[in-house]
């Protein structure tokens, strides 16, 4: 299914039948709440102005306020954005976190924008949206191509706006809180300690309990993974930690498969080096061809391992893949990775997927957590922020294998039951 609204649209009705909720409310789940659909206009370098497409959609917020990022990408539709707001809503009720779904989007390929001009967009997204967000309201952060250097512009931005607007009438309080509106800051600037790496940590969590589930201990279970950017790096870098055997790696470039396990650190220092993974074959800290080969990036998908790890792209484990692939379970750290049509072949062949809206979903987990130290003035240790993802991680896997068993049905399925069900259950299963 290529349009990704209709997909989500299509889980949600599989979850919603499977709970009996009532068709009334399964309408009001399908929509968002509210789409914002904008035109902002910046001035180029050269002095022309061009106007850009931006969108905000709010698709739920019975848990809490609105929360999810804000995407730059030639390719954003306002479907793609819908879509996204909706997975946002389920993924945030998943992990147990009191938020409800967003997402924004503007149409830009960031790198034809120079650093002046991709602060001028960020701070006119930022204005053009100031009357729908705020801490309370609706809490953007980080998506594709957007960093927290843009986040920094858009809630200086944002500060400014209401304080033009609405200062006379804000108490002090109100005024400090300002900055929980944006997550994903710079650290100096409000951001949490432990955000890089939360997204890698939280999946490689899932992982330790899957494994437990499943009777892997960690020094026989190989892994791969596909990307090696933030989230497969970290992945990597803690399955390593753990004691897992990661035996493969792969970024836009291609991939190394080192069937006696290879080393993450030594593998980014290599990738730093050379601008690419393939032909960093390192063991300890000795990058060596006779530790293994170069191979393909189709290749990666199907190596011999027992935990296949998606962390770039969407769409990559489609039906043809999921015929081959050997992997004995699939933990899905990239957003929508595995398409609808490759579901049901791995449920048929017995390959468990650990659905993206659970396995990822420690990143936003953290941006719960800056929000929180943002609107009490706290700021957290590292130590602190990783013991409070590993306990939410905890149970919300503990949550979905039990669904998992209770009611037989894959995991995907047995996400959505009880995500679905807690967001129905917030706005009264009317
Ligand atoms: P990133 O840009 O840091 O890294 C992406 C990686 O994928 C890079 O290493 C790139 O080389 C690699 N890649 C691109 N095309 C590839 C291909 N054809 N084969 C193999 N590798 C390829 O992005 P990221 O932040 O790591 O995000 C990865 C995925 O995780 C995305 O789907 C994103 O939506 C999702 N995600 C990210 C976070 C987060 O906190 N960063 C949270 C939840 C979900």
């Amino acid at each position: 299914m290529s349009n990704p609204y209709k997909a989500a649209v299509k889980q949600l009705q599989v979850a919603g039948e499977k709970l009996g909720l009532s068709k009334s409310m399964l309408r009001k789940l399908s929509r968002p709440d509210r789409v914002i659909k904008k035109e902002i206009e910046i001035e180029l370098d050269s002095g022309r102005r061009k106007k850009f497409k931006a969108f905000r959609s709010q698709h739920n917020n019975a848990r809490g306020p609105y929360k999810g990022g804000i995407r730059f990408h030639a390719q954003v539709s306002l479907d793609e954005v819908k879509a996204l707001s909706m997975w946002m809503t389920w993924k945030c009720a998943m992990a147990g976190i009191p938020f409800g779904g967003g997402k924004g989007g503007v149409i830009v390929d960031p790198k034809q924008l120079s650093e002046g001009e991709l602060e001028r967009l960020s701070r006119a997204y930022a204005r053009a949206f100031a009357p729908y967000i705020g801490p309370k309201v609706d809490v953007p952060a980080p998506d594709v191509n957007t960093t927290p250097q843009i986040m920094s512009w858009m809630a200086d931005e944002y500060k400014k706006w209401r304080m033009e607007n609405e200062e006379w009438r804000m108490t002090k309080k109100e005024k400090d809180e300002l900055k929980a509106t944006f997550t994903g800051k710079p650290v100096s600037e409000g951001g949490s300690l432990g955000r890089t790496e939360a997204t890698g940590l939280g999946g490689v969590e899932i992982l330790k309990h899957l494994a437990k589930r499943l009777n892997l201990k960690p020094e026989n279970t190989t892994v791969a993974v596909q990307g090696f950017g933030n989230v497969g790096y970290y992945f990597a870098h803690f399955a390593h930690k753990a004691g897992f055997k990661v035996v493969a790696v792969s970024d836009s470039q291609g991939a190394v498969y080192v069937p006696n396990g290879l080393d993450p650190e030594t593998t980014l220092k290599c990738k730093q080096e050379k601008g690419q993974v393939a032909g960093c074959y390192c063991v300890g800290s000795v990058c060596d061809v006779r530790h293994g080969r170069r191979i393909s990036n189709e290749e990666v998908l199907m190596l011999p391992v027992d935990i296949l790890v998606p962390a770039a792209l969407e769409g990559v484990i489609n039906a043809n893949v999921a015929r081959k692939l050997k992997a004995k379970a699939i933990v899905e750290m990239a957003n929508g990775p595995v398409t609808p049509e490759a579901d049901k072949i791995l449920a048929d062949r017995g390959i468990l997927s650990v659905p993206d809206v659970l396995a990822n979903s420690g990143g936003v987990t953290v941006s719960y957590f800056e929000w929180k130290q943002n609107l009490s003035g706290q700021e957290w240790t590292k130590k602190k922020a990783f013991n409070e993802l590993k306990k939410t991680m905890q149970k919300a896997f503990d949550f979905v294998w039990k669904m998992h068993q209770d009611k037989n049905v894959d995991l995907r399925t047995a996400a959505y039951l009880v995500a679905v069900k807690r967001v129905a259950d917030a706005m009264g299963r009317k």
